[in-house]
């Protein structure tokens, strides 16, 4: 049981698998390789010296004897040409892109990482060469070097060159910011190995997409310039110069011109389908489904709806949820992350909803007014009620209406949730003005007045100061001002203060406790932390893999925990004044949510496991009023 669940959650398909999953780039993969064989087995392959003259053939059509690809105006075998040339053109495309990649990302990291007048100087070299339409500038250079397949190499690189420093440079300013890289200095590593160490390896993918994405173009202005007659010089064949040569024969003989053509087509094609599909897998946000953008709201499944009218809500209850499910659709996978979760909230009550990370505790939450990014995110079924009106399936409009007005959120990561180019004072400005017909003014004074009440410190000043100048502690009061702009009925507090140290952790708490008593405002409060519940909430919901496991009032909870897995947490909270209790880590990790055992799902974790765990699905046990758990063992001491 233990090795099933183990392996499976590796579920993430391996590169390869990826890669072939994506079938535009396997077609232009299968393009390129047969292309390409051709072209490096042109010596070994029984074809004529591409550059005999027959002239009683020449113009020969395609399919004629002894020439199955017809012969040019000077009788020479097309295939044999067509296979040699195609060579040439690949090998000058690929010299020529490795060329620019090389010097060009040389010159951007140099730039990135120096900074200063290093890249000022090198920047600005840079500039001068883009500030000339680059096939004038690849035309200028020829002339100057004179024609020939080697000068136009030349040009091509050179012309190119701007196209990587710029990428890599852009990149190399942000990752030498980074922690990793100021750690690394720290542990006294000098400049040459944190640039190979520590930067390069990851302005691979950025210099690899670059490149995928350039060579096509890099082989088509080689076949521009052997076209005008700067590259590949007669007699020797290249794509371009062939399709020049056929150019004027294009009425008498049209496949001179024609075969040439084709090949740089599916060469162009095969490269940048190839191209696409590196850089979906290089880049893991444009991978799996995130080519999509996620829509504005979660999608819900019409049997989701239908099946709303047998879910009736508590009558005096603000929010009640009823068998809400919420699923991701993930490469054929079905991840239960919410299964069958159902609750009440009542109005200046605090449910806190505790469970280890993964549980779905957070996609719970976001359900709730529709966050949860679609794709992959469906909501499959379930009944959400707020003030007795069903939430889901309600227009958009409406939706967006709730939030953050009726109902609003602070998340865990303050940092990550405010814009860092607006001040705080505006984005708390925005929020009252998005719903509140008030001007400008007044929205700001009623935010000042906000943040002084979550004891922001100076409170007009700091309206003016932009997140990053706030200590994260304050960071997280504007979340919660925000969350206050317009005296909601719901706050949905998502682990406000797992980023915060234990002292402002206790501020953040007495806050939000007092704001409740005053305003009546119910608190759906989501941590890991039984600690934390037992300071704030009124009842607890436990979740365990996408269900709930144990529920009731945080009282009888803490005094006689009725599930395993309640216990197992409640014995991670470490206990003043008790200093040899042992801090017991649940063994184990939860079940990936995909593959599901049968049975109960914290059995291959539990103390007290019997056979019969293992069996059928474990209904929720009612234990008495709001009190219940999942255990088939709950009734026993
Ligand atoms: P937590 O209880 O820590 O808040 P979550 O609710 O965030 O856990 O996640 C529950 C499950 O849903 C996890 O298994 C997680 O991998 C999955 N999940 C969450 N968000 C996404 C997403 N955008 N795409 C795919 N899976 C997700
Ligand atoms: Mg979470």
């Amino acid at each position: 049981m233990t090795a099933t669940t183990t392996t499976l959650p590796a579920a993430r398909p391996g590169t390869w698998a990826r890669f072939g999953r994506n079938q535009l780039a396997v077609a232009g993969g299968l393009i390129l390789a047969a292309v390409a064989l051709l072209a490096i087995a042109a010596p070994l392959l029984p074809l004529p010296d591409p550059n005999a003259t027959d002239l009683p053939n020449r113009l020969a059509p395609v399919f004629s004897a002894g020439h199955l690809l017809g012969a040019d105006h000077l009788g020479r075998d097309m295939l044999s040409r067509i296979v040699w040339g195609t060579r040439v053109s690949l090998a000058v495309g690929l010299i020529a892109a490795v060329t620019a990649a090389v010097i060009g990302s040389t010159i951007g990291i140099v730039a990135g990482f120096c900074g200063r007048w290093v890249d000022g100087v090198l920047m600005r070299a840079i500039d001068m060469l883009m500030a000339f339409p680059y096939l004038l500038l690849a035309l200028a250079i020829v002339a100057a070097l004179g024609p020939g397949l080697l000068n136009a190499l030349f040009a091509i690189s050179i012309v190119n060159i701007p196209f990587f420093a710029r990428a890599v440079r852009g990149v190399t300013v942000g990752l030498k910011r980074r922690d990793y890289v100021a750690a690394a200095r720290l542990s006294g590593q000098g400049n040459l190995t944190i640039l190979t160490g520590e930067i390069l390896p990851n302005l691979l993918p950025v210099i690899v997409i670059t490149f995928s994405t350039t060579l096509g173009w890099m082989i088509l202005e080689t076949a521009g310039l052997s076209f005008l007659g700067l590259g590949a010089q007669p007699p020797q064949a290249d794509l371009g110069s062939m399709l020049g040569e056929g150019r004027s024969l294009l009425l008498v003989a049209p496949h001179i011109a024609l075969i040439p053509g084709l090949v740089i087509l599916l060469v162009v094609i095969g490269i940048n389908l190839v191209g696409d599909g590196i850089r979906d897998l290089v880049d893991p946000r444009l991978a799996s489904g995130g080519l999509v953008r996620p829509g504005p709201a979660t999608a819900v499944a019409c049997d989701a709806i239908r099946q709303q009218a047998g879910n009736p809500a508590a009558p005096d209850a603000i929010l009640s949820v009823r068998n809400l499910r919420t699923h991701f659709l993930l490469n054929e996978e079905r991840y239960k992350a919410v299964d069958d979760v159902s609750f009440d909230l009542r109005p200046g009550e605090c449910l806190g909803i505790v469970g280890e990370s993964g549980s779905g505790k957070s996609v719970t939450a976001l359900s709730l007014l529709g966050l949860v990014p679609t794709p992959p995110g469906v909501i499959v079924g379930g009944s959400i009620r707020y003030r007795g009106q069903e939430l889901l399936g309600l227009p958009l409009p409406k939706l967006q209406e709730l939030r953050g007005n009726r109902i609003a959120f602070i998340f865990q990561d303050p940092l990550g949730t405010l814009n860092p180019l607006m001040t705080v004072g505006e984005q708390i400005v925005e929020t009252i003005t998005r719903h509140q017909g008030v001007t400008h003014a007044e929205a700001l004074t009623h935010a000042i007045g906000l943040m002084d009440r979550v004891r922001i410190p100076n409170a007009r000043d700091r309206a003016s100061a932009y997140p990053h100048e706030l200590s994260g502690g304050q960071r997280q009061r504007i979340g919660i001002a925000m969350a206050l702009a317009n005296d909601p009925d719901i706050i949905i507090a998502d682990e406000p203060t797992t980023a915060l140290d234990v002292t402002i952790q206790a501020e953040v708490l007495k806050l939000l406790q007092d704001l409740r008593r005053e305003r009546d405002t119910a608190l759906l409060f989501i941590t890991h932390d039984f600690g934390v519940v037992s300071e704030l909430c009124d009842r607890v919901m436990v979740m365990y893999a996408g269900r709930i496991v144990e529920t009731g009032t945080t009282a009888e909870v803490l005094r006689d925990p009725r599930h395993p897995y309640t216990r197992r947490l409640m014995a991670c909270v470490p206990v003043l004044g008790q200093p040899e209790r042992a801090l017991d880590a649940i063994p184990g990790l939860p079940p990936a949510v995909n593959h599901l055992p049968p049975g109960c799902h914290f059995a291959d974790r539990c103390d007290r496991v019997i056979d019969r765990c293992r069996i059928g699905s474990i209904p929720l046990e009612d234990l008495g009023p709001g009190r219940s758990s999942r255990c088939i063992r709950a009734f026993e001491p």
